[in-house]
């Protein structure tokens, strides 16, 4: 079968001819429709991020996937049932607390896998194999866009443990900002436009954009970094209740605590490499203390945020989710799906359809 995969000895997505995996027990066969492509692939193309499943020489990139149940194996779910797969897998086939806990997505480096990022293959292969409990169904309606549960799943984790860090007293939030606008970001900036009154999504480009298009189709205010920089939204707009960080720019982890209004949480999501800068840190400890302020850091996501995700999905609009996938690239000829510009927010290679 066709598959997309780095190469220890390459440096670019090739197309391999392997075998089609057969499933263990436990398992289902799925064939896969469409697989969308982020600013993690990215990084483990390369070589930022992630590593190859021992003792292989290549790694089947991929992991928002969707596709369709091709062989059951006996497993409850139901051939031709179109289902998304969720991420991170057992090390080694080795369960420990987080598995058996179903909070794999709380497992320290090391005590997991995750499929097309670390230590085991992805999805952008015509098929995949799947624990049935780690398929998670969704209606063939939403197939086209089945690609979009896992990202949106990060945001709602995310959400699930910023909000529930403002639960013990009333919070009343009105305003939020997120930092990107990457797929993530953009996804997000829609999520947030449902819950709060007044949104803002911070880039770093000019007019003419496509991403600035949708952020103000949105309702939602640009703010450009170059010209604002984060610590000084609350001067130029307002101070925000909500931050979400989508640019793994780690300077906005420090500035995320001097946008916030008092009582106000910001979630992190961005993963950057080590850098060095200059930080204020009385002030930053200050701020944090005085005001009630919180910062959670999030990564990954699991079963039930893939489920609140399924549900945010049939709510959000088409014009939305067609203007995010910019290009939609067969495996025969990949490159467009890699192209990482301006252009480009959401890429999708597409091996099937229902
Ligand atoms: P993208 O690379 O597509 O998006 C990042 C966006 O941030 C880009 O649009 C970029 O703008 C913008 N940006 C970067 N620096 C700045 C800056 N200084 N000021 C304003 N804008 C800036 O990535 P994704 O949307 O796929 O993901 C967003 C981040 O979240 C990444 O860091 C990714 O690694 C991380 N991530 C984390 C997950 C988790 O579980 N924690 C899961 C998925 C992603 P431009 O394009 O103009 O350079
Ligand atoms: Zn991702």
């Amino acid at each position: 079968m066709k598959a997309i995969g780095v190469t220890r000895d390459g440096d670019e997505p090739e197309l391999l001819e392997i075998e089609r995996p057969e499933p263990a027990d436990g398992e289902a066969l799925v064939r896969t429709l469409r697989v969308g492509v982020d600013g993690t692939d990215h990084e483990v193309i390369a070589g930022a991020h992630g590593g190859y499943p021992e003792g292989e020489d290549y790694m089947i990139l991929g992991h928002e996937a969707v596709g369709v149940v091709a062989d059951p194996n006996g497993t409850g779910l139901e051939e031709g049932q179109v289902v998304v797969p969720t991420v991170r897998r057992k090390p080694d086939g080795e369960t420990n607390e987080y598995f058996r806990r179903g909070e794999p997505d709380m497992a320290p480096d090391g005590e997991y896998f995750e499929r097309g990022i670390v230590g085991a293959h992805g999805y952008m292969a015509e098929y995949f194999t799947s624990p049935a409990d780690y398929l998670v169904p969704i209606s063939e309606d939403l197939a086209e866009y089945g690609l979009f549960v896992e990202p949106i799943s990060i945001t709602e984790k995310a959400n699930e443990h910023a909000f529930a860090t403002r639960e013990p007293f009333e919070w009343r939030p009105e305003t939020a900002c997120v930092l990107g606008n990457g797929s993530l970001g953009l996804l997000t900036l829609w999520m947030l436009g449902q819950q709060f009154d007044r949104t803002y999504c911070v880039g770093r480009r000019d007019r003419p954009d496509p991403t600035i298009d949708v952020i103000e189709e949105l309702g939602a205010t640009y703010v450009d970094s170059r010209q604002t920089s984060v610590d000084e939204i609350p001067e130029a707009h307002e101070a925000i209740d909500y931050m979400y960080e989508a640019t793994g720019f780690a300077p906005h982890a420090i500035e995320t605590v001097h946008a916030l209004a008092p009582n106000g949480v910001g979630a992190l999501l961005g993963i950057p490499e080590p850098w060095d800068f200059e930080v204020d840190g009385g002030s930053l400890h200050n701020e944090l203390v005085l005001h009630n302020k919180c910062l959670v850091g999030t990564v990954n996501s699991h079963v039930k945020h893939f489920e609140y995700a399924i549900d945010t999905l049939e709510d959000m609009p088409e014009w939305l989710l067609d203007g995010l996938i910019t290009t939609v690239a067969e495996p025969e000829n990949v490159t467009p799906a890699f192209v990482d510009d301006d252009d480009q927010i959401k890429a999708v290679v597409e091996f099937d359809t229902l």
